[in-house]
């Protein structure tokens, strides 16, 4: 099973990927935890972009979360082949998102085709909340600094979330980011249970 988690800066996906991992290990449920940008060497390259610590240009930028992913899609066949769930905090919604401001969406969405015929995610949970909440819980924990957390581009993420989550034909569950964390951990477990995932 292959569980993605998306949701703009501040929506809290992080802290439900730890807790529905937590879950996961108590029912004994074997897994792993996954994040893009990853951990391997096009991930470490994009994330000294993303801090600026060195300056690629938005093309080349969309061309690198697809290289990245396209790794990243042979590790999760590996994990999913030795029946391991995989959970994974941000996949090809994030790159649509993110990726796609003055690029044209349908070009992300093509450039990642041939990684989607390798790995597909079997449930992502989209956590949406309304900008201005995820700002006040992004300015409080001292993040903010780069220019994706600015209200107006966080607006334009949000609503290309929305819209990308419409046109793709995977199952993605929209919650509602906003409510008490506890109910939200409770809501996608119940969607796991219903889709006898757990
Ligand atoms: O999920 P995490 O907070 O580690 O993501 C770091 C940042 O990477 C995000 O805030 C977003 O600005 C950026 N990002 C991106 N395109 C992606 C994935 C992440 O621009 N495909």
């Amino acid at each position: 099973l292959f569980i993605v988690f998306e949701g703009i800066d501040g929506s809290g996906k992080s802290t439900q990927l730890a807790r529905l991992s937590d879950r996961l290990t108590a029912a004994g449920i074997p897994h792993s935890c996954h994040r893009e940008p990853t951990d391997g060497p096009v991930g470490r390259l994009l994330r000294r972009a993303l801090s600026k610590e060195i300056d690629l240009d938005e093309l080349t930028l969309a061309l690198l979360f697809a290289a990245d992913r396209s790794e990243h899609a042979l590790l999760v066949q590996a994990e999913l082949a030795a029946g391991r769930t995989v959970l994974c905090d941000r996949h090809l919604l994030s790159s649509l998102a993110y990726n796609a401001p003055d690029l044209d969406g349908q070009w992300v969405h093509s450039i990642n085709a041939p990684i989607r015929s390798r790995v597909r995610p079997d449930i992502t949970f989209l956590f949406d909340l309304p900008v201005d909440e995820a700002l006040t819980r992004v300015s409080s924990r001292g993040e903010g600094r780069d220019h994706y957390e600015k209200r107006e581009v966080l607006q334009q993420v949000r609503d290309r979330y929305l819209y990308w989550a419409d046109q793709l034909a995977d199952p993605i569950l929209r919650l509602d980011a906003s409510r008490p964390i506890d109910s939200q951990t409770e809501s996608l477990i119940q969607y796991l249970k219903d889709q006898h995932h757990m």
